[in-house]
């Protein structure tokens, strides 16, 4: 089956088409797929697990090393960029994948999450769990927060020298034209669990309003940055935790079209309690247009990923899996654990004797001790390259077993291994 999206978005720079997706698989009996992105930089088979490079870089490992391990493209984050170096910088390098040597499709977030991450939720946690969290501990006091929403923008002080910016839809779009993503996203107003009712309906309302405006802005910036590649733009679909807000959102978005304009893509986004994953995640994929790519925002942990595979999302990020490498945590098939502990000390088999990795085929569990004991710098590097590629296998394993017509065994005889051994697989 073939269902590439025909429609206005689909110019072509050369040869190259510039923005697609095909489904070459469905699924009877759940929203699981099998497809094809195409973008000018490449394509991604998917479902696909996208690492985080949130400054332009995957922290201590080289772009060659992110490609050797199977990772298809990369994310980084437009907030981040634009406060340091400065987006025209990244404009003036070539673009995010020519700036960072990257051989391939880059993503940029847009800057949304920093609304909540600065605002209401500063130094607070993103909750996965609204029952385990007090209200308290999500949301920040007003004079705490470094960001403010109002219905135009967010305005918000830098954490890295206090000078002080605005952002609104369109500053975002400029923003992330200048750092030439193949995929970026709208700005959205991100929510916690914990916000009340009315206000994430308000919430809502304003990521609604700021979706036509990005639709605008893009569709300006597009026309008027000729001869750029194409940039496809995702809406970010919100409403937490509420059935019909969620459902409301995939609604309005999905058939959103201003000026002949409509988004090329969905993300799914905000705080998502991580029990009813599965089903906010239904809700969404059973309403927006099925020819398009969709988006799972920051999910990473191997058991959520199959939670969103089989309930229809296509690509994922997630910055976990290196920043618990750095930790000395890995991920293998018999659970999650710390390298930094004694019992590796004498331990000269790989982190995981299943995985194909660089590292794995290299180095032993005593090795990756010792340099993390010894706060060797290499201890980031390798770690990262093991965690990074086993939620990259991971999800190709998925895709195969899709296409091979066995992802329900596949599933159960991972989760049955992962959790059984270790009993530790959540975060
Ligand atoms: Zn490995």
């Amino acid at each position: 089956m073939r269902c590439g999206s025909r429609n206005n978005h689909e110019f072509r720079f050369g040869n190259a088409l510039s923005f697609s997706f095909d489904i070459k698989h469905a699924e009877s009996n759940s929203l699981a797929r099998v497809g094809t992105i195409n973008t000018p930089h490449g394509q991604i088979q998917t479902p696909a697990f996208i690492p985080v490079g949130t400054k332009a870089t995957v922290k201590s490992v080289l772009p060659e090393s992110m490609k050797d391990l199977g990772s298809q493209a990369l994310l980084s984050n437009a907030y981040h960029l634009y406060l340091q170096p400065g987006s025209d910088i990244l404009d003036e390098a070539g673009g995010l994948a020519q700036f960072m040597n990257w051989p391939g499709p880059t993503f940029t977030d847009s800057g949304g999450f920093q609304v909540l991450s600065l605002g209401v939720g500063f130094k607070k946690v993103l909750a996965m769990d609204a029952q385990t969290f007090r209200r308290d501990d999500v949301i920040a006091g007003n004079k705490d927060r470094l960001a403010h929403v109002d219905d135009e923008g967010v305005t918000f002080k830098s954490h890295l020298d206090g000078s002080m910016h605005r952002f609104t839809p369109e500053v975002s779009m400029q923003v992330q034209h200048q750092i030439g993503a193949d995929i970026m996203f709208a700005f959205d107003e991100c929510t916690t669990l914990h916000n009340t009712r009315p206000y994430q309906e308000l919430a809502m309302d304003r990521t609604y309003a700021w979706a036509i405006r990005c639709l605008d802005e893009h569709k300006r910036l597009t026309e008027a940055r000729v001869g750029k590649p194409y940039q496809a733009l995702f809406g970010v679909i919100q409403g937490a935790q509420y059935e019909d807000l969620r459902k409301k959102a995939a609604t309005d978005l999905g058939s959103l079209e201003s000026n002949g304009q409509s988004f090329d893509g969905f993300g799914i986004g905000g705080a998502l309690d991580k029990g009813q994953l599965g089903t906010i995640v239904s809700w969404v994929n059973e309403i927006l247009p099925e020819n398009k790519p969709r988006h799972l925002l920051g999910i990473g942990a191997p058991e959520d990923l199959f939670v969103g595979v089989e309930n229809g999302c296509d690509t994922f990020d997630c910055v976990l899996a290196s920043r618990i490498a750095r930790t000395s945590a890995v991920y293998t098939m018999e659970g999650r654990f710390n390298l930094s502990n004694s019992r590796f000390k004498r331990d000269f088999t790989p982190i995981d004797s299943e995985c194909d990795c660089y590292t794995c085929t290299h180095y032993t569990r005593a090795y990756m001790h010792h340099v993390f004991r010894g706060k060797e710098i290499i201890s980031a590097t390798l770690a990262t390259i093991h965690n990074e590629r086993f939620i990259v296998r991971l999800v190709d394993q998925m895709r195969q077993a899709l296409l091979d017509g066995n992802f329900a065994d596949m599933k159960a005889d991972f989760l049955g291994r992962y959790t059984h051994r270790s009993g530790q697989s959540r975060d």
